[in-house]
């Protein structure tokens, strides 16, 4: 089979592999919609992912979903030809994290596409992968093969809100209008927020944010920006950079929550004291768990709109320009490959 593997900074190469086996309890897919994460970005631009660094080549794409054309002994619930959305983690279940129902934290986590692991798990940028059947999910009646590959992003949005103390009611700062941060516009909006504000240096991901409901927009690098909004009860840090997150900080009321979801550098300087004299919550949200389910179940109410979404669209021939595309922020949210 064919499939990419990421052999270092700017370097995706197109290479054959055997088609691999699906062992037990494991189903065989073709994928057909593959997102491209800020985290595969991080891959591509710099050959690793702050802490994750590859030691040998591997596949990216762990947001998938995909037609089930093998199975493996075991596997029920299951039929070669059905659509699934995959929920990329595979954590070991029997560690204290695990137990305690916080797998998202597993100490032994397999994840797809992702050097977080040795050996690391090769992703869906490939015209197979394997999975297993327990973390495939049929397509719900009206949600898409490439709104189905939005469900990863979309958990990792809920997470983060499920992270901050109350969204009903309050007033909500997001940082970075990037597919998180649009994610988590349209759930904060779901979950009652009262007035919402996405911040971001780019024009479309702005524009984009107030079609898709924010009552307001804010470009960072104008001066006074901050000038007329009276603060936040609620700020989601979406966008990695340090400026945006000085900025949350600074507009986050007394007593107010601070939730990390973007990836930030390994060091940089914040305004510390204000997290003591104001009080505020700095919370961290990292991947989700417990969610891919209810996420789904959500889309498929109408409660949670992944329309428009998806700016851009490449084949699988294109797997190098897709992922140049998600670097260049260049009039997109998220970036899909379409095999
Ligand atoms: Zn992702
Ligand atoms: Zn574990």
């Amino acid at each position: 089979m064919k499939t990419y593997l990421l052999y270092g900074a700017k370097d995706i190469r197109l290479d054959e592999k055997s088609t691999p086996e699906p062992g037990a309890g494991q189903v065989l897919l073709a994928p057909k919609f593959t997102g491209i994460c800020g985290s595969d970005v991080h891959y591509y631009q710099h050959g690793y992912c702050g802490r994750f660094v590859p030691k040998r080549p591997f596949a990216l794409g762990h947001e998938f979903s995909g037609v089930i054309c093998g199975m493996g002994p075991d596997v029920q619930g299951l039929s070669v030809g059905d659509e699934v959305v995959v929920d990329p983690s595979m954590p070991c279940g029997s560690c204290r994290h695990c137990r305690s129902g916080q797998y998202n934290l597993c100490q032994a986590m397999k994840y797809f596409g992702s050097a977080s692991c040795d050996p690391h798990i090769d992703g869906s940028l490939a015209q197979y992968v394997t999975a297993p059947a327990a973390n495939c999910h049929i397509l719900p009646a009206g949600i898409s093969l490439s709104q189905a590959a939005l469900l990863e992003p979309l958990c990792v949005a809920m997470h983060a809100v499920r992270q901050a103390k109350e969204i009903a009611g309050a007033s909500v700062l997001i940082t970075g209008g990037g597919p998180i941060g649009q994610l988590i516009l349209r759930v904060v909006r779901a979950f009652g927020a009262l007035k919402v504000a996405v911040s971001d240096v780019d024009e479309f991901a702005r524009a984009f944010a107030l079609k898709s409901g924010a009552d307001a927009v804010i470009n960072p690098l104008e001066e006074g920006a901050w000038k007329s909004c009276d603060g936040y009860d609620v700020v989601f840090e979406a966008s990695g950079v340090p400026s945006a997150l000085a900025n949350g900080l600074e507009m986050a009321h007394r007593g107010g929550s601070v939730v990390l979801v973007g990836t930030l550098p390994e060091t940089f300087p914040i305004p510390g004291n204000l997290i003591m004299n104001r009080q505020l919550q700095v919370l961290g949200s990292f991947r989700f768990a417990n969610v891919f389910e209810k996420a789904l179940a959500m889309v498929a109410a109408g409660i949670i709109n992944l329309d428009g979404i998806v700016t851009a669209t490449y084949g699988f021939a294109e797997v190098p320009q897709a992922m140049q595309r998600a670097l260049s922020k260049d009039r997109v949210i998220k970036v899909q490959v379409a095999s």
